[in-house]
């Protein structure tokens, strides 16, 4: 490959996605930012760089999908990596009160957009040539510690992640032979406007979910936005269908809260 490589990460103008941009583009990637909000990704990708891009793309619009990709080729001139990161909350009530287009909405986002999303950067990653690894790009899913454990009043959220992880490890099987690597992040509670959301609303307690977490707190977002990066680059050119759990620690306790001890201050 001659020059940068180029990813598109998408909700890239808030939270985990604005953090990978970031990390990407420091890395030397150029980042074609998609979001909801075209003219946030638009000022996001001016603040990274002129070669950068910012584009607004609802992930769900299977028309609008197809278009900004042809743009971002047209623009960029491949795509060597996607990190499928566009999501949204939950609607967070008793299963007997929630909503059905509420929860169609969740699967939407972070099902059918993954799934529209990889369909067209596939077939761009397929006509590209192999690196000297024989790969040709790499996609990144984020997943959720709603993809392993049950949230009682997140039924949409906590399908949509479980099932993230089961598209993450059919496009790399269907895949692996032609040179594309599928794998997917697990975040665990990770400080963003998602989060601040839920907490505004009481769905979730801060204090109590850092009590929870072995490591004692939330994610700041550039420490999943590192992870995310890893997958995508060549150093993770051996690792397709994998599942990171990048989550404190949230996923390996098997045992009562109370066994983790205090939280120390210092
Ligand atoms: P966030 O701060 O709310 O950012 C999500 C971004 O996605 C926003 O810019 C949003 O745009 C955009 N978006 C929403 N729907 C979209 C659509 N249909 N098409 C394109 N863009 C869309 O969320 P986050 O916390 O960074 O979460 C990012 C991902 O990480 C999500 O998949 C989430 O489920 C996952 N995750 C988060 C946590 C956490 O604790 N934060 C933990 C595990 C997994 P608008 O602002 O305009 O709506």
């Amino acid at each position: 490959m001659n020059g940068a490589p180029v990813a598109i990460v998408t909700g890239a103008a808030e939270g985990i996605g604005w953090a990978t941009a970031q990390q990407l583009a420091h890395a030397g990637w150029i980042v074609a930012l998609f979001d909801l909000n075209g003219a946030l990704a638009t000022e996001r990708a001016q603040a990274l760089g002129a070669q950068h891009s910012g584009w607004a793309c609802d992930v769900t619009d299977a028309d609008a999908v197809q278009a900004r990709v042809t743009d971002v080729v047209a623009r960029h001139g491949r795509i060597d990596g996607l990190v499928n990161n566009a999501g949204i909350a939950d609607q967070t009530a008793p299963t007997l009160q929630q909503d059905i287009a509420a929860f169609d909405k969740v699967l939407a986002v972070h099902l059918r957009g993954a799934f529209l999303m990889s369909q067209q950067v596939i077939a761009q990653m397929t006509q590209q040539a192999r690196d000297a690894h024989g790969n040709r790009g790499a996609i990144v899913n984020i997943g959720s510690i709603a993809s392993f454990g049950g949230i009682p009043g997140r039924n949409a959220y906590c399908a949509a992640k479980a099932g993230v992880l089961g598209m993450t490890r059919a496009l790399a099987s269907e895949w692996a032979r032609r040179g594309i690597r599928v794998n997917a992040v697990a975040p665990g509670y990770v400080k963003t406007a998602l989060v601040a959301s839920l907490v505004e609303r009481g769905a979730i307690d801060a204090q109590a979910i850092a009590r929870r977490t072995p490591m004692g707190r939330m994610a700041a977002p550039e420490e999943i936005a590192q992870v995310i990066a890893f997958l995508a680059s060549p150093l993770a050119s051996y690792i397709t269908g994998a599942v990171l759990p990048v989550d404190g620690g949230w996923t390996a306790l098997g045992a009562p809260e109370a066994a983790l001890g205090p939280i120390e201050e210092d």
